[in-house]
């Protein structure tokens, strides 16, 4: 199939993949993901997890799924809302502060537990902002103008937002502003340009978004539901133990398994085999208390996927 469509850059794009679906007379979903940065080896690694196959991801800015009705399109990040909210993509992979920075109308269908961030309001080591009063009437520099207004007005705090589009750290030092909001995860950005972390404003990881028409689409819930067998599993160990038979209720009652767990007899009279699942986030706890409780050759394995 040809396109010959004139425009430019993003607004291209747009509609490069408005004649693309329109032409596609399948109507085959599509989902967005970012092309590169930091959510594009996840977002392509959680939708190969779900068993999806496809290539050539890294040249190409469509890739059809082999063998699942599904097209994914790389983008840039903050362009992917949109999209989704337009329908030009059905589903989309995203961080949060990017949907809310962009106002988009999208449908959150499932937070996938990557990208996970803070954007974070600091001010330099030296400054006499002590608390967020002190906010009222100064200059604070940010690429997420929309979240910080949202953030200082449920404040009732009025500052002079201004908004640049990148390294925004380096606001302060040169006198462009007081304080900056920005997304922090190490906080070793800030330490070396003389700021410090002064309040919490959004809390942020990657999400699995749809447009607000898509959402009960069969294969919308197929896919929907692989992501959360493939993040199911991914919390979870399966764990294999030898227990007697004198302790094994008490170990049983530290493992409540899928539904219950498997206990299978060893040849050694009165002793038994425990099959069960457990949570990773108190795992090292609960191994503590099983070999407390008389559990013996602790196997520990991770989860492929777990379909309830
Ligand atoms: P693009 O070229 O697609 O526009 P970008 O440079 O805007 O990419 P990235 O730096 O790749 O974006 O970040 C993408 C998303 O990753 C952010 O919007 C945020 O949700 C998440 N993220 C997680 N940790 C961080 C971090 N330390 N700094 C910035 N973003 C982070
Ligand atoms: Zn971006």
């Amino acid at each position: 199939m040809i396109y010959v469509v004139f425009c430019t850059s993003k607004l291209f794009l747009k509609n490069l993949f408005l004649v693309h679906s329109i032409f596609n007379t399948l109507k085959t979903l599509k989902i967005a993901i970012q092309k590169s940065g930091r959510l594009n080896e996840k977002s392509v690694e959680i939708l190969k997890n779900c068993g999806l196959t496809f290539e050539n991801y890294k040249s190409s800015l469509i890739s059809s799924v082999t063998n699942f009705p599904l097209e994914i399109l790389f983008l840039r990040d903050d362009d992917i809302p949109e999209y989704v909210q337009d329908g030009i993509a059905d589903l989309g992979i995203v961080g949060e502060n990017v949907i809310t920075e962009t106002k988009a109308k999208v449908t959150h269908l499932q937070k996938l537990g990557f990208g996970k961030c803070t954007l974070k309001i600091a001010v330099q080591n030296s400054s006499s902002i002590e608390k967020l009063e002190d906010l009222n009437g100064k200059a604070i520099a940010t690429s997420y103008p929309v979240i910080l207004e949202n953030f200082l007005q449920s404040k009732g705090i009025k500052s002079d937002i201004r908004t640049i589009s990148g390294s925004v750290e380096i606001g302060p030092g040169l006198g462009l502003s007081d304080a900056i909001c920005d997304i922090v995860s190490t906080g070793g950005t800030l330490k070396s340009n003389g700021l410090k972390p002064f309040a919490d404003v959004m809390s942020s990881e990657a999400v699995l978004i749809g447009n607000e028409a898509i959402a009960d689409h069969p294969e919308v819930a197929e896919l929907l539901q692989r992501i959360r067998s493939v993040l199911s599993a991914k919390s979870n160990k399966y764990v294999v133990l030898n227990v007697s038979k004198d302790n094994l209720q008490k170990v049983v009652n530290l493992l409540p398994g899928v539904k219950s767990p498997t206990v299978v007899p060893l040849f050694e009279p009165n002793w038994v085999a425990v099959h069960s699942v457990i949570a990773e986030a108190d795992f090292w706890d609960k191994i503590n208390s099983l070999k407390a409780a008389g559990a013996e050759g602790i196997l520990v394995m991770p989860i492929e996927k777990i379909i309830t």
